[in-house]
């Protein structure tokens, strides 16, 4: 067995050992909320934003991208299990900001092994051969971090399956302090309409200050 899945299956064993109350969390997230974030090793959103089990839905990806997936995910978050806040959280010294779609493209048609990174960006040391199947995947680099934020919030906010109640907020993890710096362009692009109720028929019925619905019962 290799070393690593070794140390996973030990640690797991630990963590069920004590696992205790757990068993009895529920489905939806009790905190209602989603976060989109980075793969990134260096990030771990329970601990930066301080989630247990059963507080919220995280989705990560490579930079933490609004891809068509991961908004498949916030839509089944929100629409299954009830969310009704969702941040986009990416981080400084991302390796998106690193290649192209380009050099991905170039870098997997001359080989499937790990390319080395340096001053000029990765570049490949593997043998071929490679595959051009690269071409058909767009894989959501980036140069300008927080603009990429601004879309990736936008592209969640005017997506036709993503309700207008939802707000959206824009960070950047801080990868040297461990900090959430907001992008205030990206909030300000996410933020929520004014949630929309229709009366209900005992809106109609009782007048804001009169007795709650209660008082009529006990009379
Ligand atoms: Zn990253």
């Amino acid at each position: 067995m290799s070393n690593v899945l070794n140390e996973v299956l030990s640690a797991n064993a630990e963590y069920s050992s004590s696992f205790g109350s757990k068993k009895d969390l529920a489905l939806p997230p009790a905190r209602r909320f989603a976060i989109l974030t980075c793969m990134d090793a260096r990030l771990d959103p329970a601990k930066y934003a301080g989630l247990s089990e059963g507080d919220a839905h995280v989705i990560r990806n490579a930079g933490g991208r609004a891809s068509d997936d991961a908004i498949r995910s916030l839509v089944i978050s929100y629409k299954l299990l009830g969310t009704r806040e969702f941040f986009v959280i990416h981080h400084s010294n991302c390796g998106m900001e690193f290649f192209s779609n380009e050099g991905i493209r170039g870098l997997l048609a001359n080989s499937l092994e790990t390319a080395a990174l340096g001053d000029q960006g990765f570049y490949d040391v593997g043998k071929g051969p490679g595959s051009r199947e690269a071409e058909f995947i767009d894989w959501l680099p980036f140069k300008d971090s927080k603009q990429a934020v601004v879309d990736d919030v936008t592209r969640i906010r005017h997506h036709p399956l993503v309700p207008k109640t939802i707000p959206i907020y824009g960070y950047i993890y801080d990868v040297k302090t461990g900090r959430l710096v907001e992008v205030e362009e990206a909030t300000r692009a996410g933020r929520a309409e004014e949630p929309v109720r229709s009366p209900r028929a005992d809106d109609v019925r009782i007048p804001a200050q009169e007795s709650p619905a209660t008082a009529y019962a006990t009379q």
